[in-house]
């Protein structure tokens, strides 16, 4: 209570009134004693006058005088009584008033002297009720004012209390009420006192600015909120669609196919994918130029749609490969009729680029659910259907049957071959350096990538997607990956104690491990045994990992975050890509997929898509990484985008473990070009 100014105002009004109260106690006990001497002295007096006149009368023994004397004492009304004695105390003369004598009386007695010798005595009897009327009169007077000053001090006291302590508790009550509600439109009322009308307008001030900050802040966001949605959208629709013919692509096909086969269960029917290579096209491309090449896939997209029903979904799966969905087929003959009506739509005498020329395509067709129940074993079935069309002369069509589905010598191959690849050393780790994206010459290196190669004894050199989609359908991914793993550590750890600068090393793991914790551990052990700080480890992934089962996809990522190895998402901007898993996934770096940087020059969108990309990475603290530079202008353009680091066959192309460091020690270390975050040269020591 007493913490409260309200509080300390009550105090120091009660303290002073006590302080009032006790000082006029105080006065008033001297005031009544000074009362009580005066009155002493008085009787003193008259008694001393009374001892001299009547002196004579006691020596000579007169009692007539001395009774004449004593009456004298009439006029004094606070003598009661009065009376002479001899020298032996004998009374001489007695004087009484009539009245009777009040009960508070007192008795004096003085020596009547002569000559100095004591001849005898008066006496006299005081009341002391004047003394006490007086007494009482003062006291009731200090006790009006007494009060009058309680009264007034009291006043004041409240007075004070209203004028502060109320427009003090008001301004707190509101801020209190503007911190609760977060409204700043609340203000305070201006109390009268100056300073304190001051305090409560400067805070009214400040409600102002911080409401109009908040409304700036606030268009702000939903600026930025109304960006991020477009920005989402373009993203989504790029990621769904091809951008060279705008038809939805492989990853909308994936995203539908779940639906349309909850459909055709519901519905006891059928639905089936009709797959449509373009035949001879490699050789329009390589006679004609790749922009005549585009310009032809363009148009069989037109002529694609307009053959096709609205409904039917007409996918590019990348080159001149295009296939579509049709739902509801009601019997096979059905398929006959639509691939027909595709063929005969593409063979109309065509002009494209002031070429006459003309389209054939193979197609080939399978059926939900008796030619596959997935989407890759679908796409499986209508490719051997498709080839198929192509061996007996192309330009036709061919349903699927089993009879075709013969185990691809190739596959066959890969499978037999590969776990004895894995240890006899013909599964190679070839690099590729990872450069800043700061404007300097020679480039500085910042890291590698590993990417995987089969020196084949009999096929030669060949690249991931000649072996990893196979190794996929067995066991081996995971020992593949294993393999890449533990000798990216081993070569990182070597490059750790002979580099002078640090040499990240990024390894690609498959989706397969995403699918339990075993990839967990595998990385500790291959961390510790080649004794290589977790800081110099990335795994890159795409997001395709989080389909099977996101949840553990989670945990796992989260688990190889903790041991303190980077995570990129790699091809970002293909497929399944969602802005929502940037903000969601632990992860530090993203790679912009080549095929942005492959079209950055030629295509507004994705310019601006990369523009959005870097700047949502930048509020997420998010390195962006652009894959597959090849020229000097997609470089100047991805510099001035603000993007953070390349790779790319402009700098070096995948290269054996020889090559790379040969390259590395050419690169050297660069001039300091001024301050580049996170860059660091590289050179390699030599003996
Ligand atoms: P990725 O992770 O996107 O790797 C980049 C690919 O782009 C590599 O293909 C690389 O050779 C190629 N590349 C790099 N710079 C350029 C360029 O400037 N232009 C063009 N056109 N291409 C460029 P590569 O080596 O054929 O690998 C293909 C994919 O195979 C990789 O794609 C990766 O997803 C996968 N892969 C490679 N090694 C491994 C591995 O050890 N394990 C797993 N699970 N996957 C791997
Ligand atoms: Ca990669
Ligand atoms: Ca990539």
């Amino acid at each position: 209570m007493l913490r409260t100014i309200r509080g300390r105002i009550v105090a120091t009004g009660i303290a002073m009134i006590l302080a009032g109260l006790l000082s006029s106690l105080v006065l008033m006990q001297q005031q009544s004693a000074l009362l009580k001497r005066a009155h002493r002295n008085n009787v003193d007096i008259q008694l001393n006058i009374l001892a001299r006149n009547i002196s004579a009368a006691v020596l000579f023994r007169d009692p007539a005088a001395a009774d004449e004397l004593l009456e004298a004492l009439t006029e004094h009304h606070h003598v009661v009584a009065a009376q002479a004695l001899d020298q032996a105390g004998e009374p001489l003369a007695e004087w009484q008033r009539e009245t009777l004598p009040p009960a508070d009386v007192e008795q004096f007695r003085r020596p009547v002297l002569v000559d100095g010798e004591v001849v005898g005595y008066v006496e006299a009897v005081v009341s002391n009720a004047g003394v006490n009327k007086a007494t009482r009169a003062l006291w009731r007077g200090a006790l009006i004012v007494m009060i009058l000053m309680s009264l007034i001090m009291a006043g004041g006291a409240w007075l004070i209390q209203r004028a502060v302590g109320r427009p003090l508790l008001a301004l707190s009550r509101i801020s209190d009420r503007v911190r609760t509600t977060g409204n700043y439109r609340l203000r305070a009322e201006i109390p009268r006192p100056p300073e304190l009308a001051m305090l409560a307008r400067n805070f009214n001030a400040m409600l102002e600015t911080i409401e109009q900050r908040d409304a700036i802040l606030e268009r702000d966001v939903r600026l930025r909120t109304a960006e991020l949605e477009r920005l989402a959208d373009q993203f989504r629709h790029r990621a769904f669609h091809d951008a060279l013919t705008g038809l939805p692509n492989r990853a909308l096909l994936s995203e539908r196919l779940p639906s349309a086969i909850a459909r055709a269960n519901r519905n006891s029917c059928h639905f089936a994918v009709l797959l449509l290579d373009l035949d001879n096209f490699k050789n329009v491309n390589d006679s004609l130029g790749h922009d005549f090449g585009d310009e032809l896939l363009k148009t069989v997209a037109d002529r694609l749609t307009t053959a096709l029903r609205g409904q039917d979904l007409i996918c590019r799966m990348g080159g001149d490969e295009f296939l579509i969905l049709l739902e509801d087929i009601r019997d096979p003959a059905a398929l006959d009729r639509v691939a027909g009506s595709i063929q005969q739509a593409l063979w109309r005498d065509t002009a494209v680029a002031g070429h006459r020329i003309e389209i054939t395509g193979s197609i080939g067709g399978a059926i939900y659910p008796d030619h596959g129940t997935d989407i890759s074993s679908l796409k499986r079935s209508a490719d051997i259907a498709m080839y198929a069309s192509k061996g007996r002369g192309k330009n036709q069509f061919t349903l699927f049957e089993k009879s075709m589905e013969q185990p691809t010598l190739y596959r066959m191959m890969v499978q037999n071959e590969l776990r004895d690849s894995l240890h006899n050393g013909a599964i190679e780790l070839w690099f590729q350096p990872k450069v800043a994206a700061s404007a300097h010459a020679p480039p500085l290196v910042v890291g590698s990538e590993v990417l995987a190669r089969w020196n084949h004894p009999t096929k030669g050199l060949l690249t991931p997607d000649h072996f990893i989609p196979y190794a996929e359908e067995t066991g081996l991914m995971r020992e593949l990956d294993y393999h890449i793993l533990r000798h990216a550590c081993a070569q990182a750890s070597i490059w750790h104690r002979t580099l002078e600068q640090p040499m990240p090393v990024a390894v690609n793991l498959s989706g397969i491990h995403f699918r339990d914790h075993a990839i967990v551990e595998v990385l500790q052990e291959a961390l510790t045994a080649t004794a290589l700080p977790a800081s110099l480890l990335e795994v890159e992934l795409t997001e395709a990992v989080l389909i099977a089962d996101p949840s553990v996809a989670f945990e796992v990522l989260t688990a190889i975050r903790e041991l303190g190895v980077s995570i990129a998402l790699d091809d970002f901007g293909m497929g399944y890509s969602s802005l929502h898993y940037l903000r969601t996934l632990p992860i530090d770096t993203i790679k912009l997929d080549r095929s942005f940087v492959q079209s950055v020059l030629s295509n507004a969108v994705d310019q601006r898509l990369i523009e959005g990309i870097l700047s949502l990475a930048a509020g997420l603290e998010l390195t962006v990484v652009a894959e597959g530079v090849e020229t000097i202008e997609q470089l100047q353009f991805l510099q001035r985008a603000g993007c953070h680091q390349m790779q790319g066959y402009l700098f070096l192309r995948p290269s054996p473990l020889e090559q790379f460091e040969e390259w590395l020690r050419r690169t050297g270390p660069a001039p300091d070009l001024g301050p580049v975050p996170a860059a660091q040269s590289v050179h390699v020591l030599t003996d």
